[in-house]
């Protein structure tokens, strides 16, 4: 199995080490987000990502790490002391949390006692890295829609707000109350291991390949206090629709603006310039959203323009209804040795085509290029799927998810990189 990275344990991939600072939540302040743009800067070679996931990397590190590096992190809070729990930390959770006027209920309690949790119960140590946990608190921003091993969805019943325990990414009968969901979570990890026999390439699909039933019961054993009811799963698919531009918070006092970072990808400068941009309108702190964004809070009415106007200057994309923010490649040849596909290169040129035409008013869609099946940068389905080839062209997939594509036929293919904005825009004209 291929190594999950972490800040200890780096990645070596083509532009040198690449470390993943996981950011449970997607919480961040100005200066944890200065701090890794200054580390950028000057131990990397100045790119910073953020992941599918919510999390940061930063690329071209030298492959050993680097005890200052780590140091500068645990020091700005962005680095659990014990290396084995840091990298357990996969909690991705609603990124407007506690402003969303539409949440169910604030998920953040419930990050903050699993992040706890994670960093300080031993029988997690043999948990797989890239076992993830989900919270979606409702509103805006489903993020329940993406794929997790254990999450948990905001729901109203007749008893109250409940979280509905989802699996594998299929949400099923049970529900809890939201203050048993750190408990259970750490209890369904644990259930992970026992029924994958420690074998972390199997920990991901150990929960999908048990009845419900099964895995629920296995839990229990471990955590007996829970009180689980069941009610049948809610019939309408969670759909996860990326929001960009000015948000009211709860309160209709502030503004949290979401600004769409093109292809997930920050320079050092942008991203010490987004810090700034925090800091300097609103209340210092940065959240970050799967659907390549980041969201600046606590803005006052009168500030909105200004930080429209700067941020569209740093190249942020800051309009609703941007298909940019739709459109998502992994690292590519130029950070990655396992494609001949520059996914972000092309991935720039397809962003160029699509906003040559008149693509906000066509149907909703997202594009995806990855360099292979492994989908690191957006495992989930895309409307278009652009996957690549050993001859650094492209085979073309409808609603697919990297990882199927090798069950299912193209319905075109060879499609070479010069050839593929163009191919996208036929696509978005029908
Ligand atoms: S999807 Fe494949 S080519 Fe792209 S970054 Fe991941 S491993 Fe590399």
């Amino acid at each position: 199995m291929a190594e999950c990275p972490g800040v200890f344990k780096l990645s070596e991939t083509r532009d040198g080490g690449l470390a993943r600072i996981r950011v449970p939540g997607g919480l961040l302040t100005s200066a944890q987000l200065t701090t890794v743009a200054d580390l950028a800067r000057d131990r990397g070679n100045g790119l910073i990502d953020l992941t599918h996931r919510a999390n940061l990397q930063v690329r071209g590190l030298g492959t050993e790490g680097s005890p200052k590096f780590c140091d500068a992190l645990q020091h700005v809070g962005l680095l659990a002391a014990d290396p084995v729990a840091d990298r357990l930390r996969n909690i991705l959770a609603s990124p407007l949390a506690g402003l969303d006027s539409d949440e169910i209920i604030d998920v953040r309690p419930c990050v903050a006692a699993l992040d706890q949790a994670l960093q300080s119960d031993p029988g997690l140590g043999g948990l797989s890295p890239k076992f993830s946990f989900v919270f979606d608190g409702g509103g805006v921003g489903r993020v329940g829609a993406l794929s997790h091993d254990v999450g948990f969805l905001a729901e109203t019943t007749s008893e109250g707000v409940r979280l509905r325990l989802s699996l594998a990414g299929r949400p099923t009968a049970a529900m809890i109350a939201p203050a048993d969901a750190s408990a259970l979570a750490v209890a369904l990890a644990k259930t992970a291991i026992h029924l994958s026999s420690d074998d972390a390439a199997r920990m991901s699909t150990a929960l999908a390949n048990h009845s419900v039933a099964e895995v629920l019961d296995h839990a229990r054993r471990q955590q007996t206090d829970i009180d689980i009811s069941h009610q049948d799963p809610t019939p309408r698919p969670i759909v996860l629709e990326p929001v960009l531009g000015p948000v009211c918070d709860a309160r209709n006092v502030d503004i949290a603006y979401g600004l769409g970072i093109p292809l997930g990808r920050l320079t050092d400068a942008t991203a010490r310039a987004l810090a700034a941009l925090a800091e300097n309108f609103g209340d210092g702190l940065v959240r970050l959203a799967p659907w390549q964004a980041v969201f600046i809070t606590g803005l006052p009415t009168q500030a909105v323009d200004a930080v429209r106007s700067e941020a569209h200057a740093l190249g942020l994309l800051t309009e609703p209804e941007d298909i940019a923010i739709r459109v998502s490649a992994c690292s590519g040849s130029t950070g990655c040795m396992r494609t001949e596909c520059d996914t972000k290169a092309d991935g720039s040129a397809v962003l160029a085509a699509l906003r040559r035409i008149d693509a906000a008013n066509r149907a909703p869609m997202t594009i995806h290029l990855s360099g292979c099946a492994r989908g690191c940068a957006h495992p989930d389905a895309s409307r278009l799927l652009l996957l690549g080839r050993p001859d650094g062209g492209y085979d073309a997939f409808r609603d697919a998810r990297p990882s199927s594509s090798a069950t299912s036929d193209p319905f075109a293919d060879r499609i070479r990189p010069d050839r593929v904005a163009d191919f996208v825009i036929e696509f978005a004209n029908g």
